[in-house]
């Protein structure tokens, strides 16, 4: 029987406190591109922002909600705990000396499923792994490589990856008193991994500045995307209607762990509203919102980008 596959991850969405020490981490420390600067369409008031790689392709992407108040989160089960840079081959040493000749603390590396990985602590605090790849790439990092789930029972979790997606295990290691299951998309696309760790220690999640928000994969085209809506209520979960997100459509449903999945095309993209060259630079609203810009300009903080 041939099935269709879900390629990897679209987007990784994560809650943060105050915009600009955000900005300075991602593009500087991590020399990610800001690739569009934004509002959350649900609450305009607040940014949107979005890192990538030059061009914002799918499977780069991670975006932040950053909540001036926020209170402090902390992952837990039913949480996405972690996600993780590829580390395009042979500048992996390259990195980790980078790291220590600016004075930023990393932990590792640790050897994960044969792969060498450190991990940093972004300004809230959330862990930032870079893994190293054989993945060949002119970028500082090659998008994602993977997003770690934390879940009490792995199965059902794995059951959505497995039969629904169309991904592969592809390998466990157990790390202290919790064990790690990989499951791999086919093929060789971006973040195409996803890890799912198993702990029985008594631990609960708290949403807030410092978690992920929730994980996106990627459906190539409109087509896919309603076909993927289909099979997902076929199978009983319930799905939210496609909702614009202007650089993409988006649908949404909670995995049966309790993270959120999101499903997110790769069309249009980023540069849908702005050139390429100078993505990132303006904030852009979309139509429903342009009328109210003046005052958005207004209660948003100011954020300084490098370029
Ligand atoms: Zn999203």
């Amino acid at each position: 029987m041939t099935h269709r596959t879900i390629p990897g991850l679209h987007h990784v969405t994560a809650i943060s406190g105050p915009p600009q020490d955000n900005v300075d981490f991602f593009t500087g420390t991590l020399r990610q591109r800001l690739v569009k600067k934004t509002v959350n369409f649900d609450a305009p008031e607040t940014y949107h922002l979005y890192y990538g790689n030059e061009t914002g392709d799918p499977g780069t992407i991670l975006t932040f909600f950053p909540f001036v108040d926020a209170g402090p989160g902390r992952a837990g089960p039913g949480m996405a705990s972690a996600y993780a840079y590829a580390v395009p081959a042979g500048q992996f040493d390259a990195w980790m000396e980078r790291l220590a000749e600016d004075a930023v603390d990393f932990d590792g590396p640790v050897t994960r499923l044969g792969q060498r990985v450190i991990a940093l602590r972004d300004p809230d605090g959330a862990p930032v792994e870079l893994i190293e790849t054989d993945r060949v790439a002119d970028a500082p990092l090659d998008g994602f490589h993977s997003v770690t789930l934390w879940e009490q029972d792995p199965e059902p979790t794995a059951r959505v990856l497995t039969d629904i997606f169309g991904y592969e295990a592809a390998g466990s290691q157990t790390e202290g008193g919790m064990e790690r299951l990989r499951f791999a998309a086919p093929g060789d696309a971006r973040g195409a991994v996803v890890d799912i760790l198993r702990s029985d220690a008594p631990s609960i999640g708290r949403p807030g500045a410092g978690t992920i928000h929730h994980v996106a994969f990627r459906a190539e085209d409109h087509d896919t995307h309603l076909a993927w809506r289909e099979t997902l209520l076929s199978q009983g979960h319930a799905v939210t209607p496609v909702i614009d997100r202007q650089y993409f459509d988006a649908i949404y449903f909670r995995e049966p762990g309790g993270v959120l999945f999101e499903i997110a095309t790769d069309p249009p993209g980023f540069a849908v509203d702005e050139p390429v060259e100078t993505m990132g630079t303006k904030l852009m609203l979309p139509a429903q919102h342009e009328r109210l810009r003046e005052r958005i300009e207004r209660v948003l903080p100011p954020i300084r980008t490098a370029a």
